[in-house]
């Protein structure tokens, strides 16, 4: 059983640490048929249940067992900040103070939840204004699968539907807490949870190759976007420090590797900063990258945060950019960036509503 003080508070542990097994065992040691088991985890990964009370099928007594030995370490809301473009973003702070942000992001045709993996991060790339918050932690499994059902709750309340895409791109490298994320995933898109479909899951990562490796490994069906930003070493090494320890090639291997066990066309991320990345000759090494394996691209406009030492290019510059690559047959989409104007846009989130 999970025995990680982090997820615990007083002498009580967070149910969402158990899997079904275990809370199998754990009702059988009050005398309870593993079917109650069943219906606990239904009402946790299926129902989006955070607490006891709400369990309404579950006899008063076992309720009460469980609320004695567990409970359920949920995310507090303590600040909310919309966007004129209708982008919503929302400040959480957990059980043991720390803070984490989700934002959601309507558009006409869908509405998407970008979650956090981590409070803060350590990776220090230089243009993000998380990179300023040390992680102070991993999130659990259960703080990252509700902010799922916040987004969700939230969607269908403001926009009036639920939501149709989700996207682990906040705070924090998802693949730094793989487990924890891999949990969370698994109970969103399992039939004995949310039945989220895989496909409209992109996970984002900095580019921890052996992360990259692993989902490989674990046959993922969801999708994988890589913030590449550059592919010179040199301008990489500048802009995001984990390619010192995860280089480009070693980056090259990794997605080659993923790509042939999953079958999936990887997506690049690339902020277009002004007079460091965006040159012809920078387009060209990045169109170079591409050949590796089918891929499609976002070029995504800077948004000046805290650390404003970059401009983003020119829309003409981002223009001819794309030219070049499209000019080598690759798919290019040209990101504007949303919700600006609260600090929800990429690159942004600094636990400041
Ligand atoms: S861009 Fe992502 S990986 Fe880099 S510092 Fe920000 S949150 Fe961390």
């Amino acid at each position: 059983m999970f025995t990680d003080d982090t997820y615990m508070t007083g002498q009580k542990t967070d149910i969402r640490t158990l899997n079904l097994k275990e809370l199998e065992q754990v009702v059988s040691g009050y005398n309870q048929p593993a079917f109650r088991a069943k219906q606990v985890f239904e009402w946790i990964w299926k129902k989006g249940i955070n607490n006891f009370e709400g369990m309404t099928n579950i006899p008063d007594q076992l309720r009460k067992n469980l609320s004695e030995k567990f409970i359920f370490l949920t995310l507090d809301e303590i600040n909310r900040a919309e966007s004129t473009d209708g982008t919503i973003k929302l400040l959480f702070s957990l059980h043991d103070d720390k803070k984490t942000e989700c934002v959601l992001i309507p558009s006409e045709d869908r509405v998407t939840a970008c979650i956090s993996s981590q409070t803060g991060c350590n990776l220090g790339c230089k243009f993000c204004s998380t990179a300023g918050i040390k992680k102070a932690r991993d999130l659990s499994a259960g703080e990252i699968f509700e902010q799922f059902i916040a987004s969700d709750n939230l969607s269908v309340a403001k926009f009036g539907r639920p939501l149709s895409n989700l996207v682990l791109m906040g705070m924090g490298e998802p693949l730094l807490n793989y487990e924890n994320v891999m949990n969370a995933v698994e109970k969103i898109i399992s039939p004995t949870g949310l039945n989220f479909s895989p496909q409209r899951i992109t996970l984002s990562t900095a580019g921890i190759t052996a992360g990259i490796r692993k989902l490989a490994d674990d046959d993922v069906k969801f999708n994988l976007a890589i913030s590449l930003h550059a592919a010179n070493e040199k301008i990489r090494q500048g802009l995001m420090p984990v390619t010192n320890s995860n280089t480009i090639e070693d980056l090259k291997k990794a997605i080659i590797y993923f790509h042939k066990k999953t079958g999936t066309r990887v997506t690049y991320e690339y902020l277009m900063l002004k007079d460091i990345n965006d040159s012809a000759v920078h387009a060209s090494e990045f169109a170079e990258f591409c050949k590796i394996t089918p891929c499609k691209i976002n070029l995504i406009e800077y948004n000046p945060g805290d650390f404003d030492v970059f401009k983003s290019s020119a829309p003409e510059t981002i223009i001819r950019f794309s030219e070049i690559l499209k000019s080598k047959n690759l798919i290019v989409n040209i990101r504007k960036s949303r919700g600006k104007d609260i600090s929800a846009a990429c690159g942004q989130l600094a636990n400041k509503c």
